[in-house]
């Protein structure tokens, strides 16, 4: 078995070999040859943890597996460790025989940014100019990283609840050497894509805050009650998603689902777009909107990815199990 541990991660994992695995992973997604187990979660009356399992099976990557792991929101004050927490564990497909155990925190970061990445390079328009944000916590930074690689951006625009935690957003806006200005809601409407990635229970984005022609990733919302834009914004919108059965039941489209606004069958797969058996954006006016609801394969395709990368910098441990 190959272990790739926590530490070695952050040198292996590039946005470009994340990106890749995730797009390779959602295309297989809707083409029928992967698919996500249900996912298991449950508070388990220690700690105040939740802890779950979100596994499936990629026929195509011959990824089989499962990340392990939660929440422990005690962790960092108590003993000095991220509060998030998380083990991809991978499988030979042919014998069951488990083959890796791969860190999956930092991952987590880059595949979820990856996953709007591969929204925006599909469905904005290709003369976006100004990137908007709403969130500016640890993901934010990872995901404007990634989709500042995607458009030719001249500037950057934010929001956030805690407006002292702008500043993540103006060092990565400074990185990339572009200007970042603070902004209220309603200054959204410059933005040519927005991405969402807050805890917020209650809308932030709404309909006046958005401009015809815009692409928004709403990414924050993963679990059910979680919400970022109003259900009319989101009914407004043309749907996009990483897994529809997760979009209508913990994802941003539930709320549209639940007032009767949308059906199911409003909202595609953004592996349909890549494989190009979706057309994606239709027109330079209309408003696309991406679900990131963060699946189990997106997971194990980053980590399969990191083994590869582990064994071939001469970082991976091999043990007999
Ligand atoms: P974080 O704690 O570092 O940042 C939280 C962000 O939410 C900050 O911008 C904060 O200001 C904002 N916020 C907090 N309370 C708010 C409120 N009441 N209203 C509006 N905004 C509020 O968290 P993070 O690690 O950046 O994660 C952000 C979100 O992304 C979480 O909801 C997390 O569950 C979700 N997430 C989704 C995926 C996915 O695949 N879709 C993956 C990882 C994380």
């Amino acid at each position: 078995m190959i272990i790739v541990p926590e530490r070695e991660i952050p040198a292996l994992l590039t946005r470009e070999a994340s990106y890749k695995a995730v797009s390779d992973v959602f295309a297989a997604m809707a083409s029928g040859d992967a698919y996500n187990f249900p996912v298991v979660r449950e508070a388990i009356g220690h700690e105040d943890a939740l802890y779950g399992f979100k596994g499936g099976f990629d026929r195509v990557g011959s990824t089989l597996g499962l990340k392990a792991g939660g929440y422990w929101p005690g962790n960092l004050e108590k003993h000095g460790v991220i509060n998030h927490q998380s083990t991809v564990f991978l499988f030979d497909p042919d014998t069951g025989m488990v083959r890796a155990m791969v860190g999956g925190n930092f991952s987590t970061a880059l595949r979820t940014a990856a996953a709007s990445s591969v929204s925006i390079n599909h469905l904005a328009r290709k003369d976006a100019k100004v990137m908007g944000m709403v969130g500016a916590g640890h993901q934010a930074k990872f995901q404007l990283r990634a989709a500042l690689e995607q458009r030719g951006f001249e500037k950057v625009i934010g929001w956030n609840y805690h407006p002292e935690m702008l500043s993540n957003l103006e060092e990565v806006a400074s990185e990339a050497g572009l200007p970042f200005e603070a902004v209220e809601l309603e200054g959204l409407q410059e933005a040519d894509v927005i991405i969402s990635i807050t805890s917020s229970f209650d809308p932030i984005l709404l309909e006046n805050h958005v401009s015809p022609g815009t692409h928004i990733a709403c990414m924050g919302t993963d679990t059910k009650g979680k919400q970022e834009a109003s259900a009319e914004l989101v009914a407004k919108a043309t749907l996009f998603t990483d897994e529809v059965a997760q979009s209508v039941s913990i994802g941003e489209c539930q709320h549209a689902i639940a007032k009767g606004l949308i059906k199911e069958g409003d909202i595609s797969q953004i592996g349909a777009v890549i494989n190009g058996a979706h057309p994606g954006r239709s027109s330079d006016d209309e408003i696309t909107l991406f679900d990131g609801t963060g699946v189990g394969l997106q997971d194990l395709a980053v980590s399969a990815a990191l083994v590869d990368l582990a064994i071939e910098k001469g970082v991976a441990i091999e043990v007999d199990l």
